[in-house]
């Protein structure tokens, strides 16, 4: 078998998705999972998860008095390194979904794992300008997946943006951040979440502006409770402390 399917790898080579790499001729074959994504040995190494201790934080970074949601947690299972660092760009400006399908396959199985439950999950919606501009929303990919492997309700279009803002990764001052998503995002009336906990699922983290003012517009909506998640995060390299 194992020589029938390296002659049929000789004639169709697949290179990884990730770091584009071909395998090599000792026999390194990608994995095809799913179908159309292939991935090598040495990606597929880098796939190690945060220790556990590391993997829960507040979801701001700077915590401020009189935040209205200061026991919101961020569960970031993921750094934001090697493959997560080249595989997240990939996603969100070239149209990759078979990686988003991965990485929320590999998100829900950490969640899993972590006992991470909740009523439903949402993904952190994009504005819509840059929707148009993509296509697609890279949370939306990694969210959809996560929620079919832990089995939890989904719905796309709970939160809506209701404020263009600029992207964050443009604005240096945490200030600025902050007031930037403020009133940004609000629940779809069409939906009644009242005493329901939500799952609040994006790409990745960084200062927790954005998963924080998302999940203010759900706790005004009536939702019970609300976890933010991110798939992977810098945080628990620029900011050690767990939580
Ligand atoms: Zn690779």
């Amino acid at each position: 078998m194992g020589i029938i399917r390296d002659a049929f790898d000789l004639i169709l080579p697949k290179n990884c998705s990730i770091c584009g790499r071909f395998p090599d001729a000792d026999g390194k074959i990608p994995y095809s999972v799913p179908e159309g994504f292939h991935i090598c040995f040495d990606c597929l190494s880098q796939i190690v998860p945060q220790p556990s201790e590391n993997r829960f934080f507040p979801c701001l970074s700077e915590p401020y008095e009189g935040d209205p949601l200061p026991g919101l947690v961020l569960y970031i299972p993921f750094a934001y390194r090697g493959i997560f660092a080249r595989a997240v760009p990939r996603i969100k400006f070239h149209s990759q979904p078979q990686i988003a399908e991965f990485m929320g396959t590999l998100l829900g199985n950490m969640m899993q794992k972590d006992g991470i439950r909740g009523d439903l999950i949402v993904p952190v919606p994009l504005s819509s300008s840059r929707y148009k501009e993509r296509g697609y929303n890279q949370a939306d990919l990694i969210a959809s997946k996560a929620a079919e492997v832990t089995n939890i309700a989904y719905i796309p279009d709970l939160i809506r943006r209701v404020k263009d803002t600029m992207r964050q990764t443009q604005i240096t001052d945490n200030g600025m951040r902050s007031m930037n998503v403020n009133g940004a995002f609000e629940v779809d009336d069409k939906y009644d979440i009242e005493g329901v906990s939500v799952l609040l699922v994006d790409d990745v983290a960084t200062t927790g502006h954005t998963l924080h003012e998302a999940s203010l517009s759900l706790m005004r909506a009536g939702a019970s409770k609300v976890v933010c998640i991110a798939l992977c995060g810098n945080r628990a390299v620029l900011n050690a402390e767990s939580f």
